[in-house]
């Protein structure tokens, strides 16, 4: 049998890089872990989720300073915002984080941390910093980055991506942002609140495409009521560098174009995979803009060559890229066969309102000739939501033909974490009546969870039938009140 270095060898120290190195460690394989950067962590702790949910949350805080009135309290005055004091608490959050994912964790659950930029010398053995080391198996989990959308001009016009948008020196006055899914949404949001001119300029008719329209538009009446302008059915023509502001050239359908301007254009309108440069080509493993392709086991076309994170370019979360690092320990170190199944994958934007879905919405269960039935509660008929006063959103549960869920959306309040009682329910293959007889403390905006299965469980139990039956059976009488 071949002598190799590591059981273990993986390019990328991001979300799914950092779960395979951890399991795989933990279980006694020899294991390497490549990172290109100075830091472990990806663009999860650096450039993503938890600079922007801090973001968010500071803009969040900002927001409710300024509405104090509202909530009977004396008005506050709020001072323009200083966003060095803002990144430096970005700053410090993430220096919490990387403690639990640093060189010195990892070093100590058994993993060999190597910072440089690993190419492929074969299809067991890597170059990095002039060494050539070799691995039984390999995991690529390099990642993905933003791309500039392909606009005449935009080139040679400078324009920031997410990795630059957690160290500004001071606020942006106005900013475009070319794209409308959810790291758009989110980022026009924060920095609208926080008091830049922002502008979203989406080429179809919906911003967040893949949600269903009501739940999306709900999402953008809220910003555009708090002043952010959108341009939707919108092709971008041109941008260019007017030096201190930078020009966007637009065009809605049907419109004339129009020129914005702005101190900065944010490209967040797609993302490509971080394969380059490694030599896949040279060692046969193919892979496009979007990502490797892989087998449902997450292995390339070599069996010992996995992928996971926002490389197999399905679904690019943190939570799919723990998932997907987690098929990989069971197929390359339990050598367990087991396959990704996304059925049941959640996720959240976190705007506010946030949008949260798990499953069918009703785009996709159309989109795959899908029958369902659809029950809608409204987070204004939820007590804890009035009090806090959220009355935007409502959750819709999708159920099969048999009564069974199979998605569920929630725009509201925490909706995030709203979902993952869903999680539990879809995954465990709970019925609505278990949920809707469960008891759920009051009041809490979880109980719209419980409301929702409820409604179903109603339509079931106040039905005519039962009525009559149990007139029949038990001499009930009827109405004491009211028209009979
Ligand atoms: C603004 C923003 C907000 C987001 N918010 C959320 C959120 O709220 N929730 C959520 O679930 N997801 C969110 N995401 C997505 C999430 O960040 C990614 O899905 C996740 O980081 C993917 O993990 P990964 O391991 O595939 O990639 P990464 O975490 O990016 O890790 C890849 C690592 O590989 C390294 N690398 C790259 N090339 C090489 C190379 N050639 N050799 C060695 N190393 C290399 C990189 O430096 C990096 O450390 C957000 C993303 C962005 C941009």
């Amino acid at each position: 049998m071949a002598d190799y270095d590591f059981d273990m060898g993986i390019l990328g120290g991001g979300s799914a890089g950092l779960t395979v190195a951890a399991g795989a460690a933990r279980l006694g394989a020899k294991t390497l872990l490549v990172e290109k950067e100075k830091e472990l962590g990806g663009d999860c702790l650096h450039f993503g989720c938890v600079p922007s949910k801090t973001l968010i949350h500071t803009a969040h805080v900002y927001h409710l300073m300024k509405k104090a009135q509202e909530f009977g309290l004396p008005p506050v005055e709020v001072r323009p915002v200083n966003f060095r004091e803002v990144v430096k608490r970005i700053q410090s959050v993430i220096q919490v984080i990387q403690k639990h994912d640093s060189e010195e964790r990892f070093c100590g659950l058994g993993v060999k941390v190597e910072f440089g930029a690993p190419i492929f010398k074969d299809e067991h053995a890597i170059e990095a910093n002039g060494k050539t080391v070799s691995a039984k198996n390999w995991v690529i989990a390099t990642g993905s980055s933003a791309v500039p959308p392909p606009v005449p001009g935009l080139e040679q016009t400078p324009y920031i991506t997410n990795r630059d948008l957690f160290s500004f020196d001071r606020l942006p006055a106005s900013m475009i942002i070319l794209g409308a899914g959810p790291i758009a949404a989110e980022m026009a949001q924060a920095f609208n609140r926080l008091g830049t001119r922002v502008s979203v300029i989406q080429r179809s008719g919906q911003i967040l495409s893949n949600e269903d329209k009501d739940l999306a538009d709900g999402v953008m009446e809220v910003l555009k009521a708090e002043g952010v302008q959108f341009y939707l059915n919108t092709a971008i023509l041109s941008a260019k560098d007017l030096g201190a502001e930078r020009e966007v050239v637009i065009q809605t359908k049907g419109e004339e174009p129009l020129s914005l301007k702005a101190e900065r254009i944010l490209a967040a309108l797609g993302r490509e995979a971080n394969l380059k440069g490694l030599n896949l080509e040279g060692i046969g493993i193919p892979y496009d803009e979007k990502g490797l392709k892989l087998d449902a086991r997450l292995r390339t076309n070599r069996k010992h060559i996995y992928g996971a994170g926002d490389v197999t370019g399905i679904y690019q979360f943190t939570h799919a890229a723990g998932y997907e690092g987690s098929i990989v320990i069971s197929n390359a170190i339990f050598h367990l066969p087991r396959k990704v199944d996304y059925a049941f994958v959640p996720w959240c934007t976190y705007t506010d309102p946030e949008l949260a879905s798990i499953g069918m919405n009703e785009k996709r269960a159309k989109a795959a000739g899908v029958e369902y039935d659809l029950w809608v509660e409204e987070f204004k008929d939820n007590d804890r939501s009035l009090a806090e006063g959220e009355q935007v959103g409502r959750i819709k549960m999708l159920l099969d033909k048999k009564g069974k869920p199979i998605g569920v959306q929630v725009l509201g309040p925490r909706a995030g974490d709203l979902i993952s009682e869903w999680v539990a329910a879809l995954n465990g293959g709970i019925k609505p009546m278990t949920l809707a007889s469960a008891v759920h403390p009051y009041p809490t905006l979880g109980e719209i969870n419980k409301k929702v299965a409820g409604a179903y469980l109603s339509s079931k139990i106040f039905s005519e039938r039962i009525k009559k039956g149990l007139r029949f059976f038990f001499n009930l009488r009827g109405r004491a009140c009211g028209p009979t």
